[in-house]
């Protein structure tokens, strides 16, 4: 039905049966990968305490300031429907203890976010995405298997054009150093830069490296890079995260002008890009946070996860997948057969077999054409005697069987 008023929000979308199987296909493949990995679904809730994002997505962020959900609930307490999904995760990890069990914890997720953005191809107000996270190490190691992860992901799904950009934005100490000389940089050309870069140059001068706007871009051209100032534990951190991604045999090339939109980075950061896609070209992306549970209120420690679109992953794809079709259709000729086709049917499908029946008082030739809507590989047509002929739609052939032999038969 359409209407005023009856049509999903802004910014939001019905996936429908049709679209739905290709949807499935991914979240298959995504489990299978990260169960081979050991990586173990979580589940949190799809709204927090507004706190929760503040401290741990960062106030300077687009998403804190511009983007939440945010509304009270009926005790006047502020809760978000959750924007992005590491906070949350790290929120459980901090509250359930575990960092009591062996680290690192290798966390999967997936289920729907919320950012109030300006909508177009491939940005929504209510998405979809699917992360991992890997709680408790600093390994290099932990970068890499976290990594392939998302590109075992894209690879097993054939999305086509992709690349994986990789930096480090060092730990937040060694940062300090080279944002002074960035704040300096930005300072020194304060007029060329777009009226939102220069009202966080103190606060997030990083995101300058984003922008799109043709001044900013023209005075970050000859910015300084992160990658030069860092300290010797992180470039050799980088080093080894680089060597063991060769090791992996997952190909990256260094992106010196690389941040992400959230705060709590440090070290690697990664995204995968898709140049199928237009604007809105980063399917999934991520990096390491080490100082985010320590920020949130737990023990220090390291950690590394990504999130991918969904919608963006399918997009790229960009493929019609057809849902299977049923195994068999029963056509009752007679109404008095009705209750055998019923009891029948049943039986089919406790045997594992995919069956339909017509279940809208069509005549039989409407149940056959209903049985090939459904992409029936076979019909069955029961007879008053008790006996049914057995016909399979693709070569037309056609037997008289017992109904009880039908499951059989259709596997064979
Ligand atoms: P982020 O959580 O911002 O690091 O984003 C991770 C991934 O989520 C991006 O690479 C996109 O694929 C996807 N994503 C982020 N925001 C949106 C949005 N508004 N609509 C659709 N997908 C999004």
């Amino acid at each position: 039905m359409t209407g005023k008023g009856l049509q999903a929000p802004r910014g939001t979308f019905d996936v429908l049966p049709e679209q739905a199987a290709q949807r499935e296909r991914l979240l298959q493949a995504a489990r299978e990968i990260f169960g081979l990995a050991g990586y173990r679904l979580i589940i949190t809730p799809a709204f927090e305490d507004t706190a929760l994002f503040e401290r741990g997505v960062g106030k300077s962020t687009d998403i804190v300031r511009k983007e939440m959900f945010t509304f009270k609930d009926k005790g006047e307490r502020s809760l978000t429907l959750r924007p992005e999904g590491t906070a949350s995760v790290c929120r459980a990890y901090i509250e359930h203890g575990m960092h009591k069990l062996p680290q690192p914890v290798k966390l999967f997720y997936t289920g729907p976010f919320f950012r109030h953005e300006r909508p177009q191809a491939g940005r929504y107000r209510q998405f979809n995405q699917i992360g991992a996270e890997a709680i408790g190490s600093d390994s290099p190691l932990v970068d890499v298997e976290v990594i392939s992860l998302l590109s075992d992901l894209i690879e097993e799904l054939g999305v086509p054009g992709v690349e994986l950009r990789l930096g480090s934005l060092g730990s937040l100490d060694a940062r300090a150093t080279y944002l002074d000389e960035l704040k300096s940089h930005l300072r020194s050309r304060d007029q060329e830069l777009s009226e939102d870069v220069r009202a966080r140059i103190e606060i997030n001068p990083l995101r300058a490296f984003d922008s799109d706007h043709e001044g900013t871009r023209a005075v970050m051209a000859d910015a300084p890079h992160l990658l030069d100032f860092l300290s010797e534990e992180d470039a050799e951190h980088f080093e080894q995260v680089k060597s063991y991604l060769g090791t992996a045999s997952v190909p990256f090339t260094i992106d010196p002008t690389l941040v992400r939109g959230l705060d709590y980075y440090t070290r690697t950061i990664f995204s995968f890009v898709c140049d199928r896609l237009g604007a809105q070209s980063e399917i999934g992306g991520g990096g390491r946070y080490d100082g985010l549970i320590e920020q949130l209120g737990g023990p220090a420690t390291p950690a590394i996860g990504w999130a991918a679109g969904i919608e963006r992953i399918l997009l790229a794809l960009d493929e019609e997948v057809t849902s299977a079709g049923m195994d068999l259709f029963v056509v009752v000729p007679d109404p008095e057969l009705i209750t055998k086709a019923v009891a029948l049917v049943s039986e089919l499908r406790h045997h594992g077999l995919a069956v339909e029946m017509d279940l809208a008082g069509r005549s039989v030739k409407g149940q056959f054409k209903q049985a090939d809507r459904v992409n029936a590989a076979h019909t069955l047509i029961l007879e008053p005697g008790g006996t049914a002929s057995l016909r399979n739609m693709e070569t037309g052939d056609q037997r008289t069987v017992d109904p009880k032999a039908v499951a059989n038969l259709i596997r064979s």
